[in-house]
């Protein structure tokens, strides 16, 4: 049996799946009342299971973690611990890269796929041929980091020229904070009916720099598919609309005219690719 494990800053989600790759049994767990490894063996106490694959919402390298929001981790080199202590093949990868080999299962890829969501952040993930694109440390797909334009506030990372300063959900509130805009919920959507020009160059921004992004994104890699997801996406399905548009005017027009752009509509894709994690790398 395998574990395919989706560890968020909230929840560890388990799937048990047998032989003939259905579901035996689930499981979830708050990731607030138990650390990492700890939750793992209790899941292995109870199923015989062979190899665990692993979702982490997180900075994850060579079966490393690097990083761990909200998550208490006892053995950052948690492939190795589970190889030792256990005997068992663990694999695990950041949670979009994984999500990303689910969508390119899903939408039946042979060739190149990109997986960009945009929610707090803006990240990317490629899969060539079946295979994560990973990079010397596993970095490959931040394109929220790659540079648009001068933006007065910085990204998250410090730098002040990234797409992820103008066209992400954290972008969107630091903004509003600044100008002190008086927004609803659905950020972009109040950003829209208001008619003060802070408010309408933060929006245009926004979807400027996702057509950038997307038509460097085109230019760059020539994927067959681009999925685009993350809660900004899923609540603004409109984007597409944008992106349509105005793609054209960043994106090398011959291999614009051969990607599908796409709005994913896979659910659980993250769980899903902790187990495909086992199937293509053990
Ligand atoms: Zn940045």
């Amino acid at each position: 049996m395998i574990a395919a494990i989706d560890v968020g800053g909230t929840n560890i989600r388990c799937n048990i799946i047998g032989e003939d790759e259905k579901i035996v049994s689930s499981e979830s767990m708050s990731s607030q009342d138990i650390g990492l490894i700890e939750a793992i063996e209790s899941i292995i106490s109870k199923y015989a299971v062979k190899k665990i694959g692993i979702s982490y919402a997180g900075q994850v390298d060579d079966g490393v973690i690097l990083s761990a929001p909200n998550i208490k981790v006892d053995e950052p080199n948690i492939q190795a611990y589970f190889l030792k202590e256990h005997g068992i093949d663990l694999y695990i990868d950041n949670d979009l890269k994984c999500a990303a080999l689910a969508e390119y299962e899903y939408w039946e890829c042979d060739t190149t796929m990109v997986a960009a969501s945009v929610g707090t952040g803006f990240g990317s993930a490629i899969v060539e041929r079946g295979k994560l694109v990973k990079g010397s440390h596993n970095l490959a797909g931040e394109i929220g980091h790659a540079p648009y334009k001068y933006s007065e506030i910085p990204c998250g990372c410090g730098n002040h020229h990234c797409i992820e300063a103008f066209c992400s959900g954290s972008a969107l509130t630091r903004k509003i904070e600044h100008h002190r805009l008086p927004v609803g919920e659905e950020l972009l959507q109040s950003l829209k009916e208001m008619q003060s020009d802070e408010a309408k160059t933060i929006l245009e921004d926004f979807h400027d720099a996702l057509s950038f992004a997307v038509g460097s994104i085109i230019s760059f890699i020539n994927p067959e598919i681009i999925v685009l997801g993350g809660g900004v996406i899923h609540k603004n399905p409109y984007l597409l609309e944008i992106i349509n548009e105005s793609v054209a005017k960043y994106a090398l027009s011959v291999s614009r005219e051969q990607t599908k752009i796409i709005i994913s509509e896979l659910e659980d894709a993250p769980i899903k690719g902790a187990a495909l994690l086992v199937k293509y790398y053990a």
